[in-house]
């Protein structure tokens, strides 16, 4: 797919400040730090799209972009910061689940893992939550130019071993915001599923 635009449209906390449009929509979710920022600006191309390194746990919010006028990128706040408060924590959840549960416009939802470390506890969580959404997952392994080209290429069964990609609705995919490795097969994902 091409990028010909993308706009960051809002900072949504709630329901009623979703677009209204009935774009198929995108949402992309893991822990702080995973590099979901960067991986937002590569895809579309842009340096400062989607704000990198914030702090953790700061972004409460679920940001909308808008791209090409054809879909919506949806940023969910990044989980599983340890020095987020219980309470602060238990508030990201309902509101991530609220927007997953019923946003009927949601076509997908991207998960983002990073690839030198096996996933913790909140990603597989976060896994196990939205296989039960029963939509399309997308398992992204993060900063793959850190591994060796040995871990790189078992990086699919390492992480298959604590989170089960066998099934018909999971794909995987290998990612760096540095070499840009798969940019275009994580555009073909969307297309797929719009
Ligand atoms: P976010 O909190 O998930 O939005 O993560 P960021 O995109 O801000 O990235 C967190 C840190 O990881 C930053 O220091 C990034 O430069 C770094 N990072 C992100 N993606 C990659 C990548 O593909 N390769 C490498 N080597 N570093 C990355």
């Amino acid at each position: 797919m091409k990028i010909k635009s993308s706009d960051f449209i809002i900072s949504a906390v709630g329901e009623k400040q979703y677009p209204k449009d009935d774009l198929p929509e995108f949402a992309l979710a893991g822990r702080s730090n995973v590099g979901k920022s960067s991986l937002i600006n590569t895809i579309v191309n842009r340096k400062k799209l989607a704000r990198t390194s914030q702090q953790p746990g700061k972004t409460q919010t679920l940001n909308f972009y808008l791209i090409n006028e054809d879909l919506y990128l949806v940023d969910v706040p990044g989980y599983g910061y340890a020095k987020v408060s219980k309470k602060q924590r238990a508030k990201f959840g309902e509101m991530i689940q609220d927007y997953l549960e019923t946003r009927a416009d949601l076509k997908g939802l991207v998960l983002l893992v990073d690839a030198r470390h096996d996933p913790t506890n909140d990603d597989i969580n976060m896994y196990n939550y939205a296989l039960m959404l029963d939509i399309p997952i997308l398992v992204v392994a993060t900063k793959m130019d850190k591994l060796k080209k040995m871990e790189a290429s078992q990086i699919e069964q390492k992480i298959g071993k604590s989170l089960d990609l066998n099934h018909e609705q999971v794909s995987f995919l290998p990612f760096s915001s540095v070499t840009k490795l798969n940019v275009d097969k994580f555009w073909d994902w969307i297309e797929a599923n719009m």
